[in-house]
This record gives C-alpha cells, structure tokens and sequence, in this order.
C-alpha cells in the first residue's frame, strides 16, 4: 500500500504582532497570529476594516516584517533573509493582485505584463512570447496593445492577473481584486483564480463579500488584529471528534 503524500505545509506563522508607533501613541494591528497554509489551498481573509488584514498580508508578501512573531514561507525563515533575497522571492514565488489593478497607464497591456520579466532579466524575445500567452489565457486576445484606461475593468484585472501569474508563482496575493468590478466581470474573475487555484497555485485573497469568499475552500475571520474564526481549525476539529 502507497502511504499518502502530506501536503507541503507552504506558510507558517507564529504569533505574529505588529505595532505602529504613531509619536506617543502605539497602534497594535496584529495581536497573534499563529497558523499554517498548505500548498494548493485557496484561503479567504475576512473581517471589518481596520482588523488587520491588509497588515498581514503584506507580512505574508514580504513586503513588510512583523514586530514580533515568525515567519516561514516555502521553507525558508523570511526574518533571516536580505533585502534582495526578499525582492527576489516576491519576484519569483508570489504574484500580487490588488484591488485598483496598479497597471502602468502609459504601457500597453502586454508590456505590463512583461515587467516581471525584465525584473527577472529574461531575454526580450521570450518575454514577449510569454507575455502574450499569458494575456490569451485569460481571454485578451487583441487587447495586446491597448492602454490600461483603453479597457474594461475586468479586463484591466486580467492583465493584472496575467502580470502577477507570468512568472509561475506559487503563491498568489490579492487583495480585494473584485472590489472594483461589477458582479459579472468579479465571476470571470474568480473563476480564473478557481482554475489557477486547480492548476496548484496557492491563493490567499482579501475580500468583505461573502459570495466572493464562497470561492474559497478556507475562510479567515479576522477581528481586532487576531483571527477570530479559521473553517479549517473547524474541519480539523470535527474530523478528531468523529474519531472520539
Ligand atoms: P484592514 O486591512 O483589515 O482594514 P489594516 O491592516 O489596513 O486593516 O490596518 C489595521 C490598522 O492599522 C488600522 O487601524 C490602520 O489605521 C493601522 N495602520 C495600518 N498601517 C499603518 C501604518 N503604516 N502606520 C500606522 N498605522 C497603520
């Protein structure tokens, strides 16, 4: 009999705080936060404004360091890693969606999503080649050219999805990505992320509504800088207490 294999535990925090001194006054944002995320999940964080969420995402982006805590993304210690160890691991390993898209208006769309490729420093001839594949997966063909301010909505998160994915990341980072989209370009949307998810990329996304974070297969609740519900602790727990 085959032993079956254990998912690759992806991202390990433990009890990570963060505090921003604002002169004389400390803003505690994160108060403990302390879970796991396996490779190929599809997790959505959730929770009223000012809970945190946005803190600890870019924690898990490395774009910023937690005050204190651990952090262990893809086996590696992110508080023992350099500035360019850092940048190339947000280069190579993470894809970052947002809600305002943060296209470059004066390039056209497939330029936009060569960027990370000349940050990569692949050859122009390749770039370009990957570029336009990545924008035909997501349904742009003979929107190559066109300026950002030239498409839809949708379309523009397309682009910014086919930018973020480019560079075959493992991890994608989004935060609200259908905050500005009508309902019907927000479905296109996540069904994109649903199939990418499906392909073993590992999705954390941001959103305040429901019907979106019903896309997900986890869902994070944070309140007051500490999460307050996690469906996955909830699926563990109903799982030992079925074996009792
Ligand atoms: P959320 O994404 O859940 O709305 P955030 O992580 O953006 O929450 O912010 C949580 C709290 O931290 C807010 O009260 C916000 O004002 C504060 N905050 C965020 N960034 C900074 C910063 N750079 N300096 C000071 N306070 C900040």
């Amino acid at each position: 009999m085959t032993k079956p294999v254990d998912p690759k535990v992806l991202i390990v925090v433990k009890d990570l705080h963060k505090v921003y001194r604002m002169g004389e006054v400390e803003v505690h944002v994160l108060r403990g936060v302390s879970l796991k995320i396996e490779e190929g999940e599809f997790v959505a964080v959730m929770g009223p404004s000012g809970a945190g969420k946005s803190t600890f995402m870019n924690i898990l982006g490395c774009l910023d360091y937690p005050t204190s805590g651990n952090y262990v993304f893809d086996g590696q210690k992110v508080s023992a890693l350099n500035i360019n160890q850092l940048a190339e691991i947000r280069n190579r390993k993470i894809g970052f969606v947002f809600q305002n898209f943060n296209l470059l208006p004066r390039m056209a769309a497939v330029e936009n999503v060569e960027l990370p490729l000349i940050y990569g420093g692949i050859p122009r001839r390749e770039r370009k080649e990957r570029a336009l594949k990545m924008l035909w997966a997501m349904g742009l063909k003979g929107r190559e050219t066109h300026n950002p301010s030239k498409l839809s909505g949708g379309e523009q998160q397309r682009v910014a999805i086919a930018r973020a994915i480019v560079n075959q990341p493992i991890l994608i980072l989004a935060d609200e990505p259908t905050g500005n989209l009508d309902s019907g370009s927000a479905a296109e949307v996540m069904a994109i992320f649903q199939r990418l998810n499906s392909q073993g990329i590992t999705i954390i996304l941001v959103t305040h509504e429901a019907d979106i974070a019903q896309y997900a297969r986890r869902r994070l609740l944070f309140r007051d800088g500490k999460v307050v519900e996690d469906t996955a602790e909830a699926r563990v727990q109903e799982t030992s207490s079925r074996r009792l």
